[in-house]
């Protein structure tokens, strides 16, 4: 089978800009794709590399799909799985969605649909700005619901932002939890001076304290999650395939946090991690709606445990036509199902 390419280029200001230890993002850029039968049969994928995390950027995507041309077929799709993973996760997730909706309509008169996603709900961890911004958002958050937290850390002096841990867990009712992301920020002596700070504090895990790339990064987390009691999550280190496959062949006992979008073949490394009963928290990679569906499919398919949902980034973009599901604690099926790729595609004309 042949399907019409075509794709589109954002750029998209953020409602507030992101600041994290890799630096503040007032805008994010991706590229929509989308694939068409003669039929006019469609569907939509979305490579939306994040800076500091992905070799490859927003440019890049787009540059390899102008190589593809108007047209693609299974065997150039699958050339495209070695350079690039988020133009490949892209085509993957809009070539799926081509096949549901061919296998919908060939079936649809026989059987109603169903849906093979989970429909109980699901607990969202909302994203706290970095800094004492936090602690002006946090309250407003509580009163949504929302009780499992993620803090951008890694921003400013050590000692400072120690303090502000304890101002924001005081504002936290019993029960809540309290995630920390550093985005790789420290070196050795930090990361053990806030995992020492951590241990008699309810927080859920520690993710990233130091980038994949410095020096025997991948024996000291090792060697830091045996000793300390906080769980640490991997995010950073697992940008592709490869990395999760060698943090499993490594038994890494911590959290995966795992970015859908940037991993080309979800579908494949979700199913190795629950083959491996891998502990996962599945995250933003603040895509816009398109790519938030694909990801949170991936996450709603999950037989695993369910840890908090990373996707309370939301309202993201300043044009909230961008954005994905709305803010809310809980997230279901029918609220991902309800996201309209199409209206992301005609909004960037
Ligand atoms: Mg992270």
């Amino acid at each position: 089978m042949k399907l019409k390419l075509a794709f589109r280029a954002y750029s998209l200001p953020l409602l507030k800009p992101l600041r994290t230890a890799h630096g503040l993002m007032p805008t994010k850029q991706g590229v929509i794709v989308q694939l068409q039968t003669g039929e006019g049969v469609r569907g939509y994928g979305e490579a939306a590399p994040l800076p500091g995390f992905n070799r490859e950027s927003a440019e890049d995507c787009l540059a390899l799909l102008q190589t593809v041309g108007g047209e693609i077929d299974p065997e150039t799709a699958h050339e495209l799985r070695s350079r690039s993973d988020c133009v490949y996760g892209a085509i993957q997730e809009a070539w799926s969605e081509v096949s549901r909706q061919l296998e919908k309509l060939s079936s649809a008169r026989v059987a109603g649909t169903s849906n093979p996603l989970s429909s109980a709900p699901w607990q969202v961890a909302a994203l706290l700005p970095a800094g004492k911004a936090a602690l002006a958002e946090v309250d407003g958050r509580l009163e949504l619901g929302f009780r499992v937290f993620k803090w951008k850390v890694g921003v400013a002096d050590v000692a400072d932002e120690l303090v502000l841990l304890d101002d924001l867990l005081a504002r936290l009712p019993s029960g809540a939890r309290l995630r920390l992301d550093a985005n790789g920020a420290w070196d050795r002596r930090k990361t053990e001076r806030w995992l020492e700070r951590c241990a008699d504090r309810p927080i859920e895990h520690l993710e990233q304290p130091i980038a994949p790339d410095m020096r025997e990064a991948d024996d000291f987390l090792s060697g830091l999650a045996q000793d300390y009691p906080t769980p640490l999550a991997l995010d950073e280190s697992l940008v592709g395939a490869d990395d999760v496959s060698r943090w499993l062949g490594r038994g890494w006992p911590g959290v995966y946090v795992i970015k859908p979008s940037l991993l080309g073949d979800a579908a494949e490394v979700i199913s190795r991690l629950a083959t491996a009963r891998a502990r996962v928290v599945f995250s933003s990679a603040l895509e816009t709606g398109v790519g938030a569906r694909s990801a949170l499919r991936h996450a709603l398919a999950w037989t695993g445990e369910r840890r908090a949902l990373g996707f309370g980034v939301w309202p993201l973009f300043t044009d909230s036509q961008f954005d994905g599901p709305f803010q809310a604690p809980f997230l279901k099926a029918a609220d991902v199902e309800r996201l309209k790729p199409e209206a992301v595609w005609n909004a960037l004309t």
